[in-house]
């Protein structure tokens, strides 16, 4: 199957290709040409997560063996990384039924792709020309930070190099990013916000001196943000395994509709839900929660998307997002993928910080239902449903249920909904704490001790890897200008 970008000014390409250059060279995002179609869930009802992925997988990467995307998805899942389980379906109430994607490597829901994204790419190089070698440059509003150094660290004819906002991310989370191991990592943090982190990654793919100076030292870039077709497709697997594993239980029947409620920045995550809902799988509404970053709430509602409002720090920092860079693979596919038109859109994006896509207005609200939670919100749903279900949510999961709620208020309930839960709770420990326990209580406190606390309130057990964290030492202390992001590059590279 091959691959064409949403500005229609590139050549198509292979997946492979696709995948290497993880953005295309006329600034837009790859697709599939085709969307292959799901003819039923029976044959996944007994498989593996493995193989749920493998049978997704193949269906897209028609230049991959079966050989190499079955080795791919059994380093990537295996017990080593996820040593519990991939991605359970928790019963919470008598609808909602929680999708948790956060026990990989680094408990956030980045791990599910960025596990797999490295053998991808692996393949998808060797597929390519002889003796290049990848530049990983990533920006991250937390989490995918720290899940894709652990997923490249120490991949042979690689180094990857992670962009983070000074300020911008939870305590833990730069915590994890700053004492990375692993011989082929460089973690940088920039004066400014996650849309400047972003901006400025994407301008470095977009530059031409940039990437003939690159080209001309042996180097090809490529992004592991989900502007790569290769850091999406994995994500579209867990929802038909969530899907599957509702039916085995006979929660719902052959062909039954559920919601789908996402917490979103980027909206790689619900895009990767409305992929699979082009694809066949029968869901009623993709609800799309956010916090008081919300301009898709707008942009879901009406169409048009204005990016010009102040950025707000929130307790949800991984979804502290104005520029959502899937939005634009959306664009592309209910407008009938008119290209024209989408890069006209993301023109405007880029000189007006806005457009008007308004002509899809009957589209996005067909599909889509859109809304938003504060702070206070968050918390209090954390501590509610804590109390009511003795269930712990993270702070960008309770944005969800609180969405969700708002939903269910709004239109009644109709279905079954899968929530989808992006983050261990342990990872936010510092608002979790405080939303069960109160500003005395963890007054004073600093991350571990907090970790500590929370998992003696609640009996839930820390995840290893953030217990680990305290005996490492920091080894990434650099700063600089979202100007002067490409220099900092070349000089790590050096
Ligand atoms: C990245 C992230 C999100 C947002 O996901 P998108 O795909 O960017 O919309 C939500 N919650 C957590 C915990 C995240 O790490």
């Amino acid at each position: 199957m091959e691959y064409i970008s949403t500005r229609g000014m590139s050549l198509p390409t292979t997946s492979a290709g696709a995948i290497r250059q993880g953005m295309a060279p006329d600034g837009g995002l790859y697709v599939p040409v085709s969307i292959p179609a799901w003819s039923g869930p029976d044959s996944l009802i007994p498989a593996s997560y493995q193989e749920r992925a493998a049978w997704l997988l193949a269906k897209f990467l028609a230049d991959y063996t079966p050989g190499e995307i079955a080795s791919s998805v059994a380093a990537a899942y295996s017990k080593e990384k996820f040593p519990a389980t991939v991605a359970p379906v928790r019963t919470v109430t008598s609808s909602i039924h929680v999708l948790e994607l956060w026990h990989g490597p680094t408990s956030a829901f980045k791990d599910m792709a960025l596990q797999l994204l490295p053998h991808l790419l692996r393949y998808a190089v060797a597929k390519g020309e002889e003796g290049q070698r990848t530049l990983i440059l990533v920006a991250t509003s937390g989490d995918t930070g720290k899940a894709a150094l652990e997923g490249f660290r120490d991949v042979p004819a690689t180094e990857i190099v992670v962009f983070y906002p000074a300020r911008g991310v939870s305590p833990m989370q730069q915590w994890q990013m700053v004492t990375q191991e692993g011989g082929n990592v460089h973690v940088v943090a920039v004066e400014g916000n996650f849309d400047d982190a972003q901006r400025g990654v994407k301008a470095l793919f977009a530059s031409r001196d940039f990437n003939e100076v690159l080209r001309n030292r042996g180097w090809q870039s490529s992004s592991a943000n989900s502007i790569n077709w290769g850091r999406l497709l994995p994500q579209l697997v867990y929802y038909f395994s969530a899907y599957t594993d509702l039916l085995a239980r006979e929660v719902i029947k052959p062909g039954e509709a559920v919601d789908i409620v996402v917490p979103t920045g980027n909206f790689g995550n619900i895009l990767a839900a409305f992929y699979a809902r082009l694809m066949g799988l029968p869901v009623h509404k993709l609800v799309c929660a956010a916090n008081a970053n919300n301009v898709l709430v707008g942009f879901l509602r009406r169409g048009v998307y204005d990016r010009n409002r102040p950025f707000v720090k929130t307790l949800s920092p991984s979804m502290d997002i104005l520029v959502s860079s899937n939005v634009e693979r959306l664009l592309f596919e209910l407008s009938c993928r008119d290209s024209k038109s989408v890069a006209a859109w993301m023109e405007s994006l880029g000189a007006k910080g806005a457009y008007d896509a308004s002509s899809l207005r009957e589209e996005l609200t067909d599909i889509f239902w859109a809304d938003w939670a504060g702070d206070d919100e968050t918390l209090q749903t954390i501590s509610r449903v804590y109390r009511e279900h003795g269930y712990l949510l993270d702070p960008h999961t309770a944005v969800a249920w609180s969405v969700y709620e708002k939903y269910v208020a709004a239109h009644g309930s109709s279905c079954p909904a899968i929530l989808v839960s992006t983050a261990s709770p342990f990872k936010f420990n510092r608002s979790v704490a405080l939303a069960l326990l109160g500003e005395e209580k963890i007054q004073g406190k600093d991350e571990f001790e907090l970790l500590d606390l929370l998992a003696q309130h609640t009996g839930w057990s820390v995840p290893g890897p953030l217990r680990d964290l305290q005996d490492k030492t920091v080894r990434h202390k650099m700063v600089c200008s979202p100007a002067d992001m490409g220099k900092t590059v070349l000089s790590l590279l050096d």
